[in-house]
């Protein structure tokens, strides 16, 4: 059988590790954690560096086809495969989805037909557009000053009242390039997962509602009434949109904002994009009868995507490194008898052997015959287990 490789061995590696092996395939991962999740389930574990050409080759030599799990993976690793390999996604987009002033430039730039814009910003690279900025620009204060690259889980972004805090937090950021957002007023955050195969199939899912907690996601609500339909219906359009504008090979998620603007159900903002599967797209493995997973695999190894349908109504809980401490800061496996008790729970642990506060190392998801039922489910597991965004459920 053929062998399918990813760029990255974190939990989403290791759960694209896991579709690919159901349909067959060999795979082979590629990073330089000895105990990656993913590293530790594949029938490959390339253990070097992103950007060893050694590793590269390897890779190349031993797949079909190459995919990545991780965007920070350098896009000149992916532009090196594909000399000699199908990569989904390409090396160009995901370069896009790495840095933030690209991503905006796409999505202004497919704004017409994806129907939605992003927060009004500024690129922040240099003293004197810090000093524009500063003179022109009140209207994006109070706002989110981010790094352009490498951030994630609310990392690399601190927000800032007044022209004085941003020259003060952009030093502390050390004056690397940064785009200033304007603080909108959110009433909610949904995400949008869609495939694209290289014959231009589009696949994608409805969209889901997310709750994030100190800039990481705390819970996602997949089912009917999590978001005005009118809403949803833009949101998916607007994805695929993006996603077509972009020649996109593979699993992107696009991230939104719902903003009060006065209207009965908010506007719709694109927040960002990730050229992979997401977090928010785990209860998929659960609650759809084909997952994001299987999707990312049959987009890079050229089968059919066909439209994926829920079968079920889920909510999904975040399992952070916290869950594992009790009050006193010792550590402890959480009591999960009591919590796989509860009807329609899938718990995922994704075998990292060290918790840490704010570190991902495992999701639940709920799902049942009715809402009514996974939301009282999903609320009495996140009291049993201490997470937050339990008055979100
Ligand atoms: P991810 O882990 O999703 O990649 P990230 O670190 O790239 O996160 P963002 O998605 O840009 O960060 O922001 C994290 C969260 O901060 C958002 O989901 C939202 O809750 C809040 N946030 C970001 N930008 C804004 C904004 N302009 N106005 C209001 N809230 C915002
Ligand atoms: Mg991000
Ligand atoms: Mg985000």
């Amino acid at each position: 059988r053929a062998t399918l490789g990813v760029m990255g061995g974190g939990q989403l590696g290791r759960m694209f590790v896991h579709a690919a092996q159901r349909l067959g395939y060999f795979t082979a991962v590629l990073d330089p954690d000895a105990q990656s999740p993913a590293g530790l389930v594949s029938h490959h574990h390339i253990q070097t560096a992103y950007d060893d050409p050694a590793g590269l080759a390897q890779l190349a030599d031993l797949c079909q086809a190459i995919t990545t799990e991780f965007e920070n993976v350098p896009a000149e690793a992916l532009q090196t495969l594909a000399h000699t390999r199908p990569v989904a996604p390409g090396a160009a987009v995901v370069g896009i989805a790495q840095d933030r002033m690209a991503e905006k430039a796409h999505f202004a730039a497919c704004a017409d037909v994806s129907g939605v814009t992003c927060a009004p910003y500024a690129v922040l690279e240099t003293p004197a557009q810090l000093q524009a900025i500063q003179e022109n620009r009140a209207d994006l204060l109070p706002g989110i000053l981010k790094t352009a690259r490498m951030g994630y889980d609310g990392k690399g972004q601190v927000r800032v009242r007044t022209a004085a805090e941003l020259a003060a937090r952009w030093a502390e950021l050390g004056g690397t390039a940064c785009v200033l957002e304007k603080l909108l007023p959110l009433t909610a955050e949904c995400s949008v997962l869609v495939a694209r195969g290289c014959d231009r199939q589009v696949a994608s899912f409805a969209p889901q509602r997310n709750v994030h907690v100190g800039g990481i996601l705390a819970v996602t609500h997949a089912h009917e009434g999590n978001m005005p339909p009118a809403l949803a219906t833009r949101a998916r359009e607007a994805a695929v949109a993006i996603a077509e504008h972009l020649g996109y090979v593979g699993v992107l998620c696009v991230e939104f904002f719902v903003v009060d603007d006065g209207s009965e159900y908010g506007r719709l903002v694109v927040n960002e994009m990730a050229p992979r599967p997401h977090n928010s797209g785990h209860y998929t493995l659960d609650a759809c009868d084909v997952s994001q997973f299987d999707l990312q695999v049959r987009a890079m190894a050229g089968l059919p995507l066909p439209q994926p349908r829920q079968h079920s109504p889920a909510i999904m809980l975040n399992l952070l490194g916290e869950v594992w401490f009790d009050a006193n800061g010792q550590m402890q496996e959480p009591d999960w008898h009591t919590v796989l008790s509860l009807p329609g729970t899938h718990l995922h642990l994704y075998g990292k052997m060290h918790a840490r506060a704010g570190r991902k190392m495992g999701h639940l998801t709920i799902t049942g015959p009715d809402v009514v039922s996974v939301k009282r489910v999903a609320r009495r597991a996140a009291e049993l287990l201490g997470l937050p965004g339990l008055d979100a459920i």
